[in-house]
């Protein structure tokens, strides 16, 4: 079963897709936390992702769909995919892959928040450098060491990302928009199962309303 978490940067992607996982057991796969791990432990791809994921581009398909593919080609039985489609021709080579192992889409979670609150939360969010868990600061220059709940052994260091500021924010919009959102339109000319999902509530209201079309 395979399900994808479509929607802009801030609209609690990763936030969801961590409640879809420890309820629902699915393996989540996310293209963003690959490329960071790549951009962490400076490997070749790591190198090349880094500038264009700092500016708020997308890192060119020729090195995300061989880096996709290669884990599709393991998928399990419940698989969870978020950051990925990001444009039309991603999406093609997702469902000709999927085709190939006679799988299907189940559900795509199309998440909806306007603007000004993506803005507003991503001024505000960080990440842990070793589980990428979003954690909210209380103001935007506040840094933490918290325990972490996937390395209760250590001290995570919660870190700002490199493109949550505010001329990488407005370039990853615009980017979502232009390049992202004709995917939804894509998905239901071919009659794939979208919903569109008001995520603009608490994240447990979010959680119920997207619980409701994870059928297992
Ligand atoms: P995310 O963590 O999903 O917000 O992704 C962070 C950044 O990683 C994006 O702004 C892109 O630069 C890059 N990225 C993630 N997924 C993809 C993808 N499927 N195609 C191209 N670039 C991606």
């Amino acid at each position: 079963m395979n399900v994808i978490l479509l929607g802009p940067p801030g609209a609690g992607k990763g936030t969801q897709a961590r409640k879809i996982v420890d309820e629902f057991d699915f393996d989540y796969i996310s293209t963003g936390d690959m490329l960071r791990k790549e951009v962490e432990s400076a490997s070749r791809l790591g190198k090349i992702a880094k500038s264009y994921m700092n500016k708020g581009d997308l890192v060119p398909d020729s090195f995300i769909v061989e880096m996709i593919v290669d884990n599709l080609g393991e998928l399990n039985a419940r698989n969870l995919i978020d950051g990925f489609p990001r444009n039309i021709s991603q999406a093609e080579a997702l469902n000709k892959k999927l085709t190939e192992n006679q799988q299907k889409i189940a559900v795509v979670l199309h998440m909806n928040v306007d603007d000004e609150e993506l803005i507003n939360r991503l001024s505000t969010r960080a990440v842990c450098i070793l589980c990428q868990a979003p954690y909210k600061l209380k103001s935007p220059d506040e840094n933490l060491i918290v325990k972490c709940n996937n390395s209760p052994n250590k001290d995570c260091i919660i870190k700002v990302r490199d493109d949550d500021n505010p001329k990488s924010v407005a370039r990853r919009i615009t980017v979502y928009k232009n390049e992202t959102f004709p995917i939804v339109k894509y998905y239901k000319d071919l009659n794939v199962n979208l919903v569109d999902i008001d995520a603009r509530g608490t994240e447990d209201e979010i959680f119920q309303e997207i619980s409701k079309f994870i059928v297992v």
